[in-house]
């Protein structure tokens, strides 16, 4: 049977520590006694930074329940980086993990769910929203155009999955590969590949404390899966370029014929016709080095080219076959 490992960023929580706990043991209890997990899963809090007694209280529980471990982040370094030093930290001594925040909004109850899809073979399973319905308008409309945006600009997120989600062994460690900085974890699970599988859930309000996500963090984070994931802002200079330089051809017959039938004003045609074909040749010239500049960011990302699932070799294939 696998181990499962909960893994829970926490920043300033204190107010849901407790009650995050004996939920999330209560589901490893719960799952176990239906031999659905193995005995020593746990659930692994992940301090980041906090400033509070979050930290205090998660030792105590740590001190007080088996199943409970703790990794204290020297710093805050934001809940995509705190959520990644917990997942490849739990997948040295785990078999699959479930990421959740810490605040409970994510429906526990699916977690059995997930384990199900992870058992017939998936090796992520994404936890996906229902509805918004427990969101306020503002938080659903900038949530929802974020999601078309990414579309937009050509980067693969699942609708309405944030960072709720089940990963075997082997996807976390061929997660561990991409090896960037600008971490946008929604963006980069579709890449590992692999099977995949969605559950759905309502997701509730806090149980306690506030959002750590106010609108600049927000805006931050869906600035930065753009740029990470993306370089077609750069192909739209290029195109925005050759858009003007047609333009400028329009703005030419114009000018010529106010310059022939007119009365304009000496010097004003040439000016007029330089402004617009240089600002469109700038333009596309940008665009152009602006490609460059793409690949080359692509490429010092040095993210894998592939990620093999299964390889059929006869000498190996014999007897257990690894998972
Ligand atoms: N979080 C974190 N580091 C931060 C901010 C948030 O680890 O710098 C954690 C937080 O404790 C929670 C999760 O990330 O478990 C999601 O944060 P929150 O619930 O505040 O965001 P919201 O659900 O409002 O989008
Ligand atoms: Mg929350």
């Amino acid at each position: 049977m696998e181990r499962l490992a909960l893994v829970v960023p926490c920043y300033n929580e204190e107010a849901v520590m407790k009650i995050s706990s004996e939920a999330l043991r209560g589901v490893l209890q719960d799952l176990i006694k239906k031999k659905k997990i193995a005995e020593d899963s746990f659930v692994l809090f992940v301090d980041d930074g906090s400033k509070d007694k979050t930290w205090e209280l998660i030792e105590e529980e740590h001190r007080l329940h088996q199943n409970v471990k703790g990794l204290k982040l020297a710093g805050n370094v934001g809940h995509q980086f705190a959520l990644t030093a917990g997942l490849l930290t739990a997948k040295d001594c785990s078999d699959v993990t479930v990421s959740i925040d810490a605040d409970l909004q994510d429906d526990v109850s699916v977690i059995e769910e997930m384990i199900d899809k992870f058992h017939a073979g998936n090796d992520i399973v994404y936890g996906v929203r229902k509805d918004r319905s427990s969101d306020t308008f503002f938080k659903r409309f900038t949530a929802q155009s974020f999601y078309k945006l990414m579309a937009a600009m050509g980067v693969k997120t699942v609708y309405n999955h944030a960072d709720f989600r089940l990963m075997s062994k082997r996807a976390v460690e061929q997660f561990s590969k991409y090896r960037e900085t600008n971490l946008f974890l929604r963006g980069m699970m579709p890449l590992i590949g692999y099977q995949t599988d969605c559950v759905y859930y309502e997701r509730k309000e806090r149980v306690a404390g506030e959002s750590k996500y106010p609108l600049k963090k927000m805006l931050a984070l869906a600035f930065n899966g753009i740029s990470s994931f993306s370089v077609k802002p750069i192909s739209l200079i290029t195109t925005l370029g050759i858009i003007i330089v047609m333009l400028s051809f329009l703005a030419a017959v114009y000018a010529l014929v106010s310059y022939f039938t007119g009365h304009v004003t000496q010097g004003w045609t040439s000016l007029i016709l330089s402004i617009w074909f240089l600002g469109g040749v700038q333009l596309v010239s940008i665009g152009l080095i602006g490609q460059y500049i793409g690949k080359i960011y692509i490429e010092v990302k040095q993210r894998p080219r592939y990620n093999i699932e299964t390889f059929l070799d006869k000498k190996e294939s014999s007897g257990n076959e690894e998972r």
